[in-house]
């Protein structure tokens, strides 16, 4: 008998979390834990916990992701999820959405409905109406407000900035809202899965699509390695397929929290751009647990057996050092 298992924990996004946001992004990473781990208490399986897990992150507006989600350049939103299951390697993704009240309802769609991993855009909103899902304007007054003061900055100092995100993130440190969320569960059977859900980074050119859809970059599961989420700037944990990396130092015998730091530490060593933030959260079919990051803070929860609730926090281990 495994004491460690079963064990969820999420993540409500990396980056700078802003005083006025902080105490709702802990309830909400609380709460989404707390409904997680009860799938899991009721023999639910790994999978149904993060999805329902990141479901309450998509429904509270502190995060960056269903309602509450970040605006493209031009003000509108543009959604997006995925998630996987490590006992069959069997994944969904969906980008491109612009009113789904739960792009990882759909992400779970993709992924038991059809043939598909990736659908993105309008005949993804048309699979969300083939089967029911209910559809919400996910825009509210605190990101328009975001949106208004990052898009008159970014007029007094240039668009020409946009040919390079990182030449624009350099000059504009307070650019990116980073307030993604993830889950990652393992079951009393030992399976394992990830999700993760975004409004992306905002004033992002329409059509970006970040890692968080991304299988590998964003999100990654399988239980001869483990699951990990990500968070932070995109392009990052795409270009170094962050999540699957993670996983990776799991299946060579690190712990979840090795395997997290280490990748970070990979995340510093490999990648100058600034603001350089990423961050991260991992477990193992064991139930051993892991979170890391190099941005100022990260919001996230964990819950397992031995915890009568959910335990928040602004802050995990806060890697700095090269590998
Ligand atoms: N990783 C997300 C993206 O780049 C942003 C975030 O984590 O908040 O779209």
């Amino acid at each position: 008998m495994n004491s460690r298992i079963p064990a969820i924990v999420v993540h409500g996004g990396a980056g700078e979390w802003r005083k006025e946001r902080r105490e709702q992004g802990i309830r909400g990473v609380k709460d989404a834990a707390q409904i997680g781990f009860e799938v899991l208490k009721r023999d639910g399986n790994a999978l149904d916990a993060v999805e329902s897990a990141v479901m309450s992150m998509e429904d509270d507006e502190a995060f960056n992701a269903g309602v509450g989600s970040s605006f493209t350049l031009d003000g509108a939103v543009e959604m997006e999820a995925s998630l996987m299951d490590g006992r069959t390697l069997t994944a969904g993704a969906t980008g491109l959405l612009r009113n789904i009240k739960h792009p990882i309802r759909l992400a779970r769609i993709i992924m038991d409905k059809t043939d598909h991993i990736f659908i993105v855009g309008r005949s993804a909103e048309k699979l969300a109406d083939i089967f029911g899902l209910e559809r919400r304007d996910p825009q509210t007054t605190l990101r328009a407000q975001y949106w208004k003061n990052l898009k008159a900055k970014l007029q007094r100092q240039s668009l020409a900035h946009l040919q390079r995100l990182s030449a624009l993130l350099k000059s504009n440190p307070d650019f990116s809202t980073l307030d993604t969320v993830g889950a990652v569960a393992v079951d009393s059977g030992k399976n394992v899965a990830a999700a993760t859900s975004t409004g992306g980074i905002s004033l992002k050119i329409p059509g970006r699509i970040g890692d968080s859809p991304l299988i590998g970059c964003g999100t990654y599961a399988d239980n001869e390695e483990g699951a990990c989420s990500t968070t932070g700037i995109g392009e990052i944990a795409i270009r170094l397929v962050l999540a699957k990396n993670t996983c990776n130092l799991m299946r060579i015998g690190q712990k979840p929290q090795e395997a997290a730091e280490n990748s970070i530490k990979e995340v510093n060593r490999r990648i100058d751009d600034a603001p350089n933030h990423m961050g991260l959260i991992a477990l193992d079919p064991n139930g051993r647990i892991g979170a890391a990051h190099n941005s100022p803070h990260l919001c996230w929860a964990y819950m397992t057996p031995q915890k009568s609730n959910a335990k928040p926090m602004l802050k995990a281990r806060i890697v700095k050092e090269k590998a």
